[in-house]
């Protein structure tokens, strides 16, 4: 029975707040505050029709750290979930500790003046919390977050060494919008825009943004063409499974995507530098995200699923065996349960278990931590009584791509 306090009101915060009202015997009371309460109190109001739970709600700019100190102070909650933007990680860390704590969240920081995120400003936190005796639980979204227990689910099930790892996410939805992201457009542009890079003998390989892709029969989805990209979580698996002689990460983007993609960059829309129109400093790229369809209104259209998963290669008892371990998720049905889409979905579950490994002591310790650090196993039964059933089989070899 704990209080929590989730930030930001956004599709993976609906989906967050809603499966904590499902589980009354966890969180005995939720608080909601995010920037625009107004988007708090459409969820409170979701979740009460649903659930019959009250959420109570507040209005926090984040990136105000004696405001969010205060605000928690006067919450009291035994964690506070971050479901806002990777801008304001740092400053609700700081937050947690002035008002004594603990943290989570489902993505690792990024400065908003450069499209670089890396853990190494959050991992500098480490002896803070320590210290103070409070955890943070990075990155418990599905990706960074799931992947990472699936993989040290293999390692603790089926493999004694992870040779190469390969992380494949499909959204096979349609949501009958000529361009719109699923998550955040100004995270997701940033993000895909960015520079490849990959995992290789102890080494980061960097190729151009977009330049290496392979076809991939998904299954429930069908063949799709997914590309190579960096994501977070290549960084910590490369920490904790040190192993790895190869770790990569693809992510499935339709041909019209990449079309009004490059479109949008070759004519400067996708730019992060300010620019000035009619005398005042815009960002072109939080320009385009005021245009582009919000990621919550998207839920209601889009059909088809989603495949996230791992391929593993490594060795059992000297024997070289591959293992491929993912979850499908079907968007009408995320819908109908919480009225988000199955990208919001997929983050939102692994966040209200990740603070329920956390409220309940499951996993705990003094410092940060990633999710490599703790048992998968209470996740992973978690995740398959949550909304989020996961199976694993065995490949005939190694990828071949
Ligand atoms: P949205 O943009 O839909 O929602 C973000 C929410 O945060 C909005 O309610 C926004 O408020 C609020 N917010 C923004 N800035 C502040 C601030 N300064 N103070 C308080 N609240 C603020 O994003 P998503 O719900 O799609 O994503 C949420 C997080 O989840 C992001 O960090 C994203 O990167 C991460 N994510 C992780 C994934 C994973 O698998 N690990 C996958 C997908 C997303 P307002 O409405 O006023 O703008």
């Amino acid at each position: 029975m704990a209080k929590v306090l989730v930030i930001g009101a956004g599709g993976v915060g609906s989906v967050a707040v809603h499966k904590m009202a499902m589980n009354p015997g966890i969180f005995s009371e939720i608080a909601l505050a995010s920037r625009t309460k107004s988007k708090c109190d459409a969820i409170a109001a979701s979740v009460k029709a649903r659930t019959g739970r009250d959420v109570a709600t507040y209005q926090i700019d984040a990136d105000d750290v004696a405001a969010t100190t205060a605000l928690i102070a006067e919450v009291k909650p035994v964690l506070v979930v971050n479901l806002a933007l990777p801008y304001q990680d740092l400053s609700i860390m700081d937050a947690c500790l002035a008002a004594g704590v603990n943290y989570m969240d489902t993505a690792n920081y990024e400065p908003r003046e450069e499209a670089k995120f890396e853990y190494k400003w959050q991992w500098a936190y480490q002896e803070r919390f320590k210290e103070a005796g409070l955890t943070a639980l990075l990155g418990s979204g599905f990706d960074p977050g799931v992947t990472s227990v699936f993989a040290m689910w293999l390692k603790k099930h089926k493999l004694d060494t992870i040779r190469t790892l390969d992380i494949l996410d499909c959204n096979g939805g349609d949501h009958g919008q000529a361009f719109a992201t699923n998550f955040n457009p100004e995270i997701n542009i940033r993000e895909v825009t960015a520079p490849a890079r990959h995992w290789e003998n102890g080494e980061w390989i960097e190729t151009p943004a977009m330049s290496v892709k392979h076809s991939f029969d998904f299954e429930q989805v069908g063949p799709k063409n997914m590309y190579l990209m960096y994501h977070e979580e290549l960084e910590s698996l490369a920490r904790f499974l040190p192993e790895m002689e190869r770790a990569r990460f693809w992510m499935t983007f339709g041909d019209a995507y990449i079309t009004h993609l490059t479109v949008l960059q070759n004519v400067g829309m996708t730019r992060i530098d300010p620019v000035i129109y009619e005398g005042k400093e815009i960002i072109p790229l939080q320009f385009l995200k005021a245009v582009l369809p919000e990621p919550a209104s998207l839920g209601a259209t889009t059909k088809g699923k989603t495949n996230i998963g791992d391929i593993a290669t490594g060795t059992k008892d000297g024997v070289e065996k591959t293992f491929y371990i993912y979850n499908i998720c079907d968007h009408e049905e995320a819908y109908a349960e919480t009225g988000n889409q199955a990208v919001s979905y997929t983050t939102g579950v692994p966040a209200m278990i990740g603070a329920a490994m956390l409220v309940q002591g499951i996993w705990s310790g003094a410092g940060v931590f990633n999710m490599e650090q703790f048992d998968p196993d209470p996740f992973m039964d978690m995740l398959n009584a949550h909304g989020l059933p996961w199976q694993v089989k065995e490949l005939d070899g190694p990828v071949q791509f």
